[in-house]
Protein backbone atom coordinates (compact mmCIF):
# COMPACT_ATOMS: atom_id res chain seq x y z
CA UNK A 1 0.00 0.00 0.00
CA UNK A 2 1.88 3.40 -0.49
CA UNK A 3 1.37 6.80 0.97
CA UNK A 4 0.61 9.93 -0.11
CA UNK A 5 3.18 12.94 1.07
CA UNK A 6 4.43 16.29 -0.22
CA UNK A 7 7.00 16.79 -2.14
CA UNK A 8 9.18 19.28 -3.93
CA UNK A 9 9.26 17.95 -7.27
CA UNK A 10 11.39 19.73 -10.28
CA UNK A 11 9.53 18.80 -13.66
CA UNK A 12 12.72 19.12 -15.88
CA UNK A 13 16.01 21.08 -16.33
CA UNK A 14 16.10 24.34 -15.65
CA UNK A 15 12.59 24.46 -13.94
CA UNK A 16 11.72 25.72 -10.75
CA UNK A 17 10.97 23.35 -7.26
CA UNK A 18 7.16 22.93 -7.31
CA UNK A 19 5.40 21.64 -3.99
CA UNK A 20 2.81 18.85 -5.20
CA UNK A 21 1.63 15.28 -3.45
CA UNK A 22 3.75 12.27 -4.64
CA UNK A 23 3.31 8.41 -3.77
CA UNK A 24 5.99 6.37 -1.60
CA UNK A 25 6.05 2.93 -2.57
CA UNK A 26 6.47 0.52 0.68
CA UNK A 27 9.55 0.06 2.86
CA UNK A 28 11.80 -2.59 0.91
CA UNK A 29 13.56 -4.74 3.99
CA UNK A 30 16.85 -2.57 4.28
CA UNK A 31 14.68 0.84 4.24
CA UNK A 32 13.23 3.22 6.82
CA UNK A 33 10.19 5.52 6.09
CA UNK A 34 11.47 8.93 7.66
CA UNK A 35 9.30 12.07 8.80
CA UNK A 36 11.89 14.48 7.25
CA UNK A 37 12.26 18.19 10.20
CA UNK A 38 14.60 19.58 7.70
CA UNK A 39 16.82 19.55 4.93
CA UNK A 40 20.17 21.52 3.89
CA UNK A 41 20.21 23.17 0.16
CA UNK A 42 23.20 21.99 -1.46
CA UNK A 43 24.64 23.27 -5.11
CA UNK A 44 24.26 19.91 -5.88
CA UNK A 45 20.44 19.86 -5.52
CA UNK A 46 20.70 23.03 -7.92
CA UNK A 47 23.22 21.15 -10.47
CA UNK A 48 20.68 18.44 -10.89
CA UNK A 49 17.93 20.76 -11.14
CA UNK A 50 19.08 22.85 -13.86
CA UNK A 51 20.19 19.70 -15.47
CA UNK A 52 23.90 20.21 -15.28
CA UNK A 53 24.08 16.74 -13.80
CA UNK A 54 22.16 13.50 -14.88
CA UNK A 55 19.12 12.51 -12.85
CA UNK A 56 15.90 11.43 -14.30
CA UNK A 57 13.23 14.22 -14.30
CA UNK A 58 10.82 14.95 -12.65
CA UNK A 59 12.02 13.85 -9.38
CA UNK A 60 12.49 14.80 -6.04
CA UNK A 61 15.93 16.14 -4.87
CA UNK A 62 17.75 16.82 -1.14
CA UNK A 63 20.48 15.24 0.18
CA UNK A 64 21.00 16.48 3.87
CA UNK A 65 17.89 15.16 5.36
CA UNK A 66 17.35 14.84 8.87
CA UNK A 67 13.96 13.60 10.54
CA UNK A 68 12.31 10.68 12.69
CA UNK A 69 12.43 7.46 11.62
CA UNK A 70 8.32 6.65 11.41
CA UNK A 71 8.67 2.92 9.86
CA UNK A 72 11.11 0.26 9.51
CA UNK A 73 11.85 -2.25 7.08
CA UNK A 74 12.22 -5.65 8.26
CA UNK A 75 15.81 -5.91 7.66
CA UNK A 76 16.68 -3.50 9.30
CA UNK A 77 18.56 -3.64 12.84
CA UNK A 78 20.28 -0.83 14.15
CA UNK A 79 17.01 2.03 13.84
CA UNK A 80 13.86 2.02 15.37
CA UNK A 81 10.43 4.00 15.31
CA UNK A 82 11.45 7.65 17.00
CA UNK A 83 14.84 7.60 16.29
CA UNK A 84 16.15 11.20 15.12
CA UNK A 85 18.39 10.07 12.20
CA UNK A 86 21.03 12.68 10.03
CA UNK A 87 21.14 11.62 6.55
CA UNK A 88 23.68 11.26 4.32
CA UNK A 89 24.69 9.37 0.95
CA UNK A 90 24.54 5.73 0.13
CA UNK A 91 26.50 2.63 -0.57
CA UNK A 92 26.57 -1.42 -0.98
CA UNK A 93 28.64 -1.93 2.30
CA UNK A 94 30.15 -4.64 0.70
CA UNK A 95 32.93 -3.62 -2.04
CA UNK A 96 36.03 -3.19 -1.10
CA UNK A 97 36.18 0.47 -0.78
CA UNK A 98 33.35 0.07 1.59
CA UNK A 99 35.05 -2.86 3.54
CA UNK A 100 37.82 -0.47 4.20
CA UNK A 101 35.95 2.19 5.66
CA UNK A 102 35.88 4.76 2.54
CA UNK A 103 31.94 3.95 1.47
CA UNK A 104 32.25 7.27 -0.34
CA UNK A 105 34.50 5.46 -2.82
CA UNK A 106 32.04 2.87 -3.10
CA UNK A 107 32.04 0.82 -6.28
CA UNK A 108 28.32 1.67 -6.87
CA UNK A 109 28.33 5.26 -5.69
CA UNK A 110 26.90 6.93 -8.37
CA UNK A 111 24.03 4.69 -9.24
CA UNK A 112 23.34 4.44 -5.54
CA UNK A 113 23.25 8.19 -5.10
CA UNK A 114 22.78 9.48 -8.49
CA UNK A 115 22.30 8.14 -12.16
CA UNK A 116 19.66 6.71 -12.68
CA UNK A 117 16.92 8.26 -9.73
CA UNK A 118 16.12 4.92 -8.71
CA UNK A 119 17.05 1.91 -6.40
CA UNK A 120 19.66 -0.89 -6.94
CA UNK A 121 16.63 -2.75 -8.65
CA UNK A 122 16.09 -0.14 -10.99
CA UNK A 123 12.41 0.51 -8.91
CA UNK A 124 12.29 4.39 -7.58
CA UNK A 125 10.42 4.49 -4.06
CA UNK A 126 8.58 7.97 -5.75
CA UNK A 127 5.68 7.94 -7.91
CA UNK A 128 2.71 10.54 -9.16
CA UNK A 129 -0.48 9.20 -10.83
CA UNK A 130 1.02 6.05 -10.86
CA UNK A 131 4.14 6.46 -12.57
CA UNK A 132 7.53 6.45 -11.46
CA UNK A 133 9.21 9.69 -11.28
CA UNK A 134 12.87 10.17 -10.29
CA UNK A 135 13.78 9.47 -6.06
CA UNK A 136 16.38 7.78 -3.99
CA UNK A 137 18.63 10.65 -4.87
CA UNK A 138 21.54 10.24 -2.22
CA UNK A 139 18.78 7.03 -1.00
CA UNK A 140 16.66 9.84 0.31
CA UNK A 141 15.01 12.24 -1.53
CA UNK A 142 14.42 14.55 1.26
CA UNK A 143 12.60 17.37 -0.08
CA UNK A 144 9.78 15.81 0.81
CA UNK A 145 7.75 15.60 4.25
CA UNK A 146 7.64 11.51 4.47
CA UNK A 147 10.62 9.62 2.28
CA UNK A 148 11.69 6.31 1.71
CA UNK A 149 15.06 6.13 3.09
CA UNK A 150 17.94 3.67 1.92
CA UNK A 151 18.88 2.47 5.82
CA UNK A 152 22.90 2.76 5.14
CA UNK A 153 21.84 6.51 4.63
CA UNK A 154 20.74 7.26 7.46
CA UNK A 155 23.07 8.06 11.16
CA UNK A 156 21.48 7.98 14.54
CA UNK A 157 21.87 11.27 16.85
CA UNK A 158 21.22 11.82 20.06
CA UNK A 159 17.29 12.90 21.27
CA UNK A 160 17.24 16.41 21.70
CA UNK A 161 19.50 17.50 19.36
CA UNK A 162 18.12 20.51 16.84
CA UNK A 163 17.76 18.84 13.68
CA UNK A 164 17.47 22.02 11.63
CA UNK A 165 20.93 23.19 12.78
CA UNK A 166 22.72 19.64 11.66
CA UNK A 167 20.88 18.84 8.72
CA UNK A 168 23.73 20.33 6.54
CA UNK A 169 26.31 17.59 8.25
CA UNK A 170 24.84 15.05 5.74
CA UNK A 171 27.12 16.57 2.67
CA UNK A 172 28.40 19.77 2.95
CA UNK A 173 29.67 20.13 6.54
CA UNK A 174 31.26 16.57 6.39
CA UNK A 175 32.74 17.65 2.90
CA UNK A 176 34.68 20.60 4.35
CA UNK A 177 35.63 19.09 7.61
CA UNK A 178 37.11 15.67 5.57
CA UNK A 179 38.89 17.62 3.18
CA UNK A 180 40.92 18.81 6.43
CA UNK A 181 40.70 16.28 9.01
CA UNK A 182 40.79 13.20 6.63
CA UNK A 183 43.13 14.47 3.76
CA UNK A 184 45.21 16.92 5.00
CA UNK A 185 45.70 16.15 8.78
CA UNK A 186 47.43 18.99 9.40
CA UNK A 187 50.77 18.75 11.78
CA UNK A 188 51.70 21.09 14.25
CA UNK A 189 52.36 24.51 12.65
CA UNK A 190 51.46 23.70 9.25
CA UNK A 191 49.35 26.10 7.20
CA UNK A 192 45.41 25.48 5.63
CA UNK A 193 44.39 27.25 2.12
CA UNK A 194 41.54 27.47 1.68
CA UNK A 195 39.67 28.42 -1.42
CA UNK A 196 36.10 29.33 -1.84
CA UNK A 197 34.02 30.62 1.67
CA UNK A 198 31.24 29.14 0.60
CA UNK A 199 29.46 26.08 3.26
CA UNK A 200 32.21 23.81 2.37
CA UNK A 201 34.95 26.16 2.58
CA UNK A 202 33.90 27.91 5.63
CA UNK A 203 33.27 23.75 7.15
CA UNK A 204 36.86 23.41 6.27
CA UNK A 205 37.84 26.29 8.19
CA UNK A 206 35.94 25.38 11.18
CA UNK A 207 37.50 21.85 11.12
CA UNK A 208 41.12 23.62 10.66
CA UNK A 209 40.45 25.53 14.06
CA UNK A 210 40.07 22.25 15.62
CA UNK A 211 43.67 20.97 14.07
CA UNK A 212 46.83 21.85 15.02
CA UNK A 213 47.51 24.01 11.85
CA UNK A 214 48.21 27.77 12.99
CA UNK A 215 47.88 29.64 9.64
CA UNK A 216 44.48 29.62 7.92
CA UNK A 217 43.57 31.55 5.11
CA UNK A 218 40.48 32.17 3.46
CA UNK A 219 40.13 33.22 -0.15
CA UNK A 220 37.35 34.76 -1.85
CA UNK A 221 35.56 37.51 -3.83
CA UNK A 222 32.57 38.83 -1.32
CA UNK A 223 33.79 40.72 1.91
CA UNK A 224 31.02 38.93 3.91
CA UNK A 225 32.54 35.48 3.41
CA UNK A 226 35.81 36.53 4.32
CA UNK A 227 34.44 38.48 7.42
CA UNK A 228 32.62 35.22 8.91
CA UNK A 229 35.76 33.18 7.40
CA UNK A 230 37.65 35.09 10.09
CA UNK A 231 35.21 34.72 13.01
CA UNK A 232 35.19 30.96 12.34
CA UNK A 233 39.00 30.66 12.90
CA UNK A 234 40.38 32.10 9.80
CA UNK A 235 44.01 33.54 10.82
CA UNK A 236 44.29 35.08 7.29
CA UNK A 237 41.57 36.29 4.61
CA UNK A 238 42.81 37.13 0.66
CA UNK A 239 40.20 39.08 -1.47
CA UNK A 240 40.80 37.16 -4.87
CA UNK A 241 39.34 40.00 -6.66
CA UNK A 242 41.82 42.37 -5.19
CA UNK A 243 45.29 40.22 -6.10
CA UNK A 244 46.61 40.18 -9.33
CA UNK A 245 48.44 36.83 -8.43
CA UNK A 246 46.82 34.34 -6.29
CA UNK A 247 49.68 32.27 -6.03
CA UNK A 248 52.20 34.35 -4.95
CA UNK A 249 50.30 36.16 -2.84
CA UNK A 250 49.98 32.55 -0.93
CA UNK A 251 53.30 31.63 -1.33
CA UNK A 252 54.33 35.09 0.19
CA UNK A 253 51.66 34.64 3.13
CA UNK A 254 52.76 31.25 3.85
CA UNK A 255 56.30 32.26 3.82
CA UNK A 256 57.09 29.96 0.89
CA UNK A 257 54.13 27.57 -0.03
CA UNK A 258 51.08 26.27 1.95
CA UNK A 259 51.07 22.73 3.36
CA UNK A 260 47.69 22.02 2.37
CA UNK A 261 45.14 23.58 0.07
CA UNK A 262 41.16 22.82 -0.06
CA UNK A 263 39.63 23.95 -3.48
CA UNK A 264 35.84 24.69 -3.18
CA UNK A 265 35.32 26.62 -6.16
CA UNK A 266 35.29 24.21 -9.08
CA UNK A 267 36.71 26.74 -10.92
CA UNK A 268 40.12 25.25 -12.90
CA UNK A 269 42.13 28.66 -12.82
CA UNK A 270 41.80 29.02 -8.61
CA UNK A 271 42.62 25.39 -8.62
CA UNK A 272 45.67 25.52 -11.04
CA UNK A 273 46.69 28.82 -8.52
CA UNK A 274 46.16 26.48 -5.47
CA UNK A 275 48.35 23.67 -6.27
CA UNK A 276 51.11 26.51 -8.04
CA UNK A 277 51.02 27.81 -3.98
CA UNK A 278 52.02 24.65 -2.99
CA UNK A 279 55.09 24.03 -1.53
CA UNK A 280 57.60 20.96 -1.35
CA UNK A 281 55.10 17.81 -0.33
CA UNK A 282 52.04 20.20 -0.20
CA UNK A 283 48.62 18.41 -0.61
CA UNK A 284 45.78 20.43 -3.05
CA UNK A 285 41.97 18.05 -2.35
CA UNK A 286 39.91 19.00 -5.52
CA UNK A 287 36.44 19.28 -4.10
CA UNK A 288 34.80 21.77 -5.85
CA UNK A 289 33.41 20.35 -9.01
CA UNK A 290 33.15 21.91 -12.46
CA UNK A 291 31.22 20.48 -15.22
CA UNK A 292 31.56 16.43 -16.35
CA UNK A 293 34.63 17.00 -19.04
CA UNK A 294 36.38 19.47 -17.49
CA UNK A 295 40.20 19.29 -17.96
CA UNK A 296 42.58 21.35 -15.85
CA UNK A 297 47.04 21.71 -16.99
CA UNK A 298 49.60 21.75 -14.33
CA UNK A 299 53.07 22.97 -14.57
CA UNK A 300 54.53 18.85 -14.17
CA UNK A 301 58.22 20.01 -13.20
CA UNK A 302 56.45 22.08 -9.89
CA UNK A 303 55.05 18.58 -8.92
CA UNK A 304 58.59 17.18 -9.02
CA UNK A 305 59.19 18.18 -5.25
CA UNK A 306 56.57 15.55 -3.43
CA UNK A 307 53.68 17.77 -4.34
CA UNK A 308 50.27 15.92 -4.62
CA UNK A 309 46.37 16.52 -5.80
CA UNK A 310 43.77 14.63 -4.71
CA UNK A 311 40.16 14.31 -5.31
CA UNK A 312 37.71 14.25 -2.64
CA UNK A 313 34.09 12.84 -2.51
CA UNK A 314 32.34 13.49 1.09
CA UNK A 315 34.92 14.18 2.96
CA UNK A 316 36.18 10.40 2.10
CA UNK A 317 33.90 10.17 5.58
CA UNK A 318 32.47 7.01 7.54
CA UNK A 319 29.37 8.53 7.95
CA UNK A 320 28.61 6.89 11.56
CA UNK A 321 31.42 7.82 12.81
CA UNK A 322 32.27 11.42 11.79
CA UNK A 323 28.64 12.65 11.81
CA UNK A 324 27.89 11.91 15.54
CA UNK A 325 31.44 13.30 16.25
CA UNK A 326 30.64 16.36 14.66
CA UNK A 327 27.12 16.83 15.70
CA UNK A 328 28.53 16.33 19.80
CA UNK A 329 31.00 18.88 18.38
CA UNK A 330 28.22 21.41 17.22
CA UNK A 331 26.05 20.89 20.41
CA UNK A 332 29.47 21.69 22.61
CA UNK A 333 29.65 25.08 20.56
CA UNK A 334 33.16 23.86 19.29
CA UNK A 335 31.66 23.80 15.63
CA UNK A 336 29.78 27.09 15.45
CA UNK A 337 27.57 25.84 12.50
CA UNK A 338 24.28 28.33 13.46
CA UNK A 339 27.26 31.17 11.58
CA UNK A 340 26.03 29.77 8.25
CA UNK A 341 22.95 28.37 8.59
CA UNK A 342 19.51 30.55 7.98
CA UNK A 343 16.33 28.37 8.01
CA UNK A 344 13.13 28.92 5.54
CA UNK A 345 9.61 27.35 5.90
CA UNK A 346 9.38 24.09 3.22
CA UNK A 347 7.20 26.33 1.57
CA UNK A 348 9.62 29.12 0.62
CA UNK A 349 12.35 26.52 -1.10
CA UNK A 350 12.18 28.40 -4.13
CA UNK A 351 12.76 31.78 -2.12
CA UNK A 352 15.95 29.66 -0.44
CA UNK A 353 17.63 28.72 -3.47
CA UNK A 354 17.35 32.68 -4.63
CA UNK A 355 19.17 33.18 -1.56
CA UNK A 356 21.96 30.34 -2.52
CA UNK A 357 22.13 31.52 -5.80
CA UNK A 358 22.51 34.90 -4.64
CA UNK A 359 24.91 33.77 -2.06
CA UNK A 360 22.66 36.17 0.59
CA UNK A 361 22.57 32.79 2.80
CA UNK A 362 25.46 30.99 2.81
CA UNK A 363 23.50 27.18 3.75
CA UNK A 364 19.70 27.41 3.60
CA UNK A 365 18.09 24.71 5.63
CA UNK A 366 14.03 23.58 4.79
CA UNK A 367 12.12 23.06 7.71
CA UNK A 368 9.16 21.05 8.30
ZN1 LIG B 1 25.70 18.23 -1.30
ZN1 LIG C 1 30.43 -0.34 -1.68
Amino acid sequence: MSTTTQAAVVESAGAPFTIGDVELDTLRPDEILVRMVAAGLCHTDLGVASGGLPFPLPGVLGHEGAGVVEEVGSGVRGLAPGDQVLLSFSSCGTCAQCRDGHPAYCDVWLPANLIGGARMDGTSPVSRGGKAIGGHFFGQSSFSRLAVVDERSAVRVDPGVDLSLLAPLGCGVQTGVGAVWNVLAPRPGSSVVVLGAGAVGLSAVMAARLAPATRIIAVDRVTERLELARELGATDVIDAGRVDDLASALTELTGGGADGVVETTGNTGVLRQGVDALRARGTAVIVGAPPFGTEVGLDVNAMLPGKRVTGLTLGDAETRTLIPALARLVADGRMPLDRLVRRYPFEEIQTAVADMVSGATVKPVLTF
